[in-house]
């Protein structure tokens, strides 16, 4: 099925987002991953897309998996700056011998080496391109990215929204947004959508915290916000891992449970691969879950 066909059915949809597993690891480590998650009825499940090569082609092998052999809609990440055109339509080739039918079109970032190969000449620079050619090529529902505190390689918010304009101009079914920990920050985003009659639906990233790690590393490259209730909390279990952890599950549960009662299009939670956390989270929203969709 067509995710823009779901969100038209759906009041609100709940997914996860899953990556191929790092280079040492045998692929089928995350075949466990995926029927841990199905149990928790996600309306659909996507897969990341490595940088220059290290993981894309398990993007492809891991959709196909969970929309052929687990029966859930998947969505297919595909990055497009350090491909040229020709590598992007073998893989929508591939994507449509395995039945999938959505992407989530990024740009993506250029690794070091590329960007200081002078022979280097990209066929991409933006998203947009990208979503061009995946338009001209056939039927796809296609996701773009999208960021409530601004990307961070923009000037400032108001480029990186008229740039998100021209993005979904080019015919985009919804957005995802990365990660926030700031639930104000996202309602302010969505305002500043309909002041710019961008209306196509957007779907909220949630990201559980678990450890003091991923936090550091995560705002290094996101640069995102994080509000005192959250400094708080860090400051005070920065060295108690367990007590972060549960309190991290309990932050993304609260932050869900607000977007939820807002009446956001959709949750799409970041899972990091980890079923156990993802199944304490959709524990937590079942009842609330419940009353959607009805
Ligand atoms: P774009 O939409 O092209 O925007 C990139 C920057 O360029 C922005 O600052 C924008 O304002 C600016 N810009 C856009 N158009 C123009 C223009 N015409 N002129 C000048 N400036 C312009 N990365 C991966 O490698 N693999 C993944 O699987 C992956 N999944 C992601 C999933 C989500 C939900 C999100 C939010 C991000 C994901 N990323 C992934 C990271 C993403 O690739 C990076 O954030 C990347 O830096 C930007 O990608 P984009 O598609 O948003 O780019």
């Amino acid at each position: 099925m067509k995710i823009r066909d779901m969100l038209k059915e759906k009041e609100t949809t709940v997914s996860f987002e899953v990556f191929p597993p790092k280079r040492d690891y045998p692929i089928e480590s995350i075949h466990d991953t995926i029927k841990e998650l199905k149990d928790l009825k996600p309306d659909f499940i996507s897969v990341t897309y490595g940088a220059a090569g290290s993981t894309q082609s398990h993007t492809v092998e891991i959709a196909s998996k969970i929309k052929n052999e687990f029966d859930i809609e998947a969505i297919a990440h595909l990055t497009c700056v350090t491909s040229t055109k020709a590598q992007i339509m073998q893989v929508l080739q591939q994507l449509r011998s395995h039945n999938i039918e959505n992407i989530l079109a990024l740009r993506g970032d250029m690794p070091e080496s590329m960007a200081n190969n002078p022979n280097f000449m990209p066929e991409y620079h933006y998203a947009s391109e990208l979503i061009r050619d995946i338009h001209a090529e056939g039927d796809w529902s296609i996701g773009g990215a999208c960021y409530p505190e601004g990307h961070i390689e923009s000037a400032n918010k108001l480029e990186d929204l008229k740039h998100l304009k021209r993005k979904t101009e080019q015919g985009l079914d919804f957005l995802v947004t990365q990660l926030f920990f700031d639930n104000e920050m996202f309602y302010q985003f969505q305002e500043k959508l309909d002041l710019l009659d961008i209306h196509t639906p957007v779907i909220a990233g949630i990201f559980p915290f678990v450890n003091i790690r991923q936090i550091k590393r995560i705002q290094e490259i996101s640069g995102c916000n994080l509000p005192p209730k959250f400094m708080r909390i860090l400051e005070r279990y920065e060295h108690s891992p367990e007590a972060l952890k549960e309190a991290g599950i309990a932050y993304a549960v609260d932050q869900i449970i607000d977007l939820l009662s807002s009446g956001v299009d959709g949750i799409h939670i970041y899972t990091m691969n980890r079923p156990d956390i993802t199944k304490r989270i959709m524990k937590s929203i079942n009842q609330v879950r419940k009353t959607l969709n009805r």
